[in-house]
């Protein structure tokens, strides 16, 4: 019997050593659904990903939980959006994640905002009275498509680097999808056309970037500042505003309560549009680009509705 276990052992020793058993695929945390569609875009079955907050919750504000930690304690790869939207939660689970790879500065920790067109960098002092003014500039930069692009090529630089024997497969997804990311542009920048100029209100600075890029004009907030809930006074001017300048159409995210916004809309004879500012904030919004199909079909059709064109 020991005879034999010394030969099947043996056996097992000879064909590690032929087949060493493969790495194990690297494991990749988001801090939002929108890195994670970009990092299965680019690592697609070479890697592992998973997102802390969920596509339906204000990345502002999400509630750390304990499995936050064990997720970050076992990644290879942290991927941020950085430019301080995480700021109020991620920061203490990063120290209490005890992993030294994903920390700022280390090899595993990508801000993905690096490289990406930043708008709204605040000039001159930021104080408390302005509200939650990121002095980083404006964090929701992944709704332009072209800021998605950058941060697809820096992950798939990242990965590359973590696991260096796929770093081909990384450049060839991040290849792949870069065609399609570049044809769904077109589509998107053909749909959005008839309707440049078209002047909207927001709820949250979550959209200069995406209505920059695809020709709106935003001509105030249903947050009298960013971060501050919606008051009586500023809603009164909002609507009067709005009724000036004939301004129709409200944006608003998933996770805001809709009674300002929609007592706005009833005063001004307009609209409000729940448009998902990140993957999975809706259920059609299943991936980067489904997302800006899920909000450029939604606008498209309501600018049909409301402006007769
Ligand atoms: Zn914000």
């Amino acid at each position: 019997m020991t005879h034999i276990i010394t030969h099947v052992a043996a056996a097992l020793l000879t064909l590690a050593a032929a087949n060493p058993p493969a790495a194990a695929p690297p494991k990749v945390i988001t801090t939002t659904e929108d890195l994670a569609s970009l990092v299965r875009e680019v690592g697609g079955d070479k890697v592992t990903v998973d997102s802390l907050a969920k596509g339906y919750q204000d990345p502002h504000f999400v509630e750390p939980k304990p499995s936050f930690i064990l997720k970050l304690h076992d990644a290879d790869l942290l991927v941020a959006i950085g430019r301080e939207l995480e700021i109020g939660w991620l920061p203490p689970l990063l120290t209490q994640s005890r992993n030294a790879k994903i920390q700022p500065g280390n090899p595993g920790y990508l801000d993905a905002s690096a490289g990406a067109r930043i708008l709204e960098l605040p000039t001159g002092q930021i104080t408390r009275a302005m509200g939650d003014v990121h002095p980083q500039g404006n964090p929701h930069y992944w709704l332009d498509p072209d800021n998605g692009r950058t941060i697809a090529k820096a992950i798939a630089a990242a990965l590359g680097q973590i696991a260096p024997a796929d770093r081909a497969y990384f450049e060839q997804r991040y290849a792949d999808f870069d065609r399609r990311l570049a044809e769904a542009q077109k589509r998107w920048a053909a749909a959005m056309a008839p309707y440049k100029g078209t002047k909207v209100v927001t709820y949250h600075r979550s959209w200069p970037n995406f209505t920059d890029r695809f020709g709106l004009d935003v001509i105030g907030y249903v947050e009298p500042k960013p971060g501050i809930p919606p008051s009586p006074a500023h809603t009164v001017d909002l609507m009067s505003e709005m009724k000036r300048q004939q301004v129709k159409v409200i944006l608003v995210e998933p996770y805001f309560d809709l009674k300002t916004p929609e007592a706005i809309a009833r005063d001004v004879g307009g609209r409000v549009l729940v448009l998902s500012p990140s993957v999975g904030g809706v259920k059609t919004a299943t991936d980067y680009i489904a997302l800006f199909d899920y909000n450029i079909n939604l606008l498209t059709s309501t600018f049909k509705q409301v402006l007769g064109r």
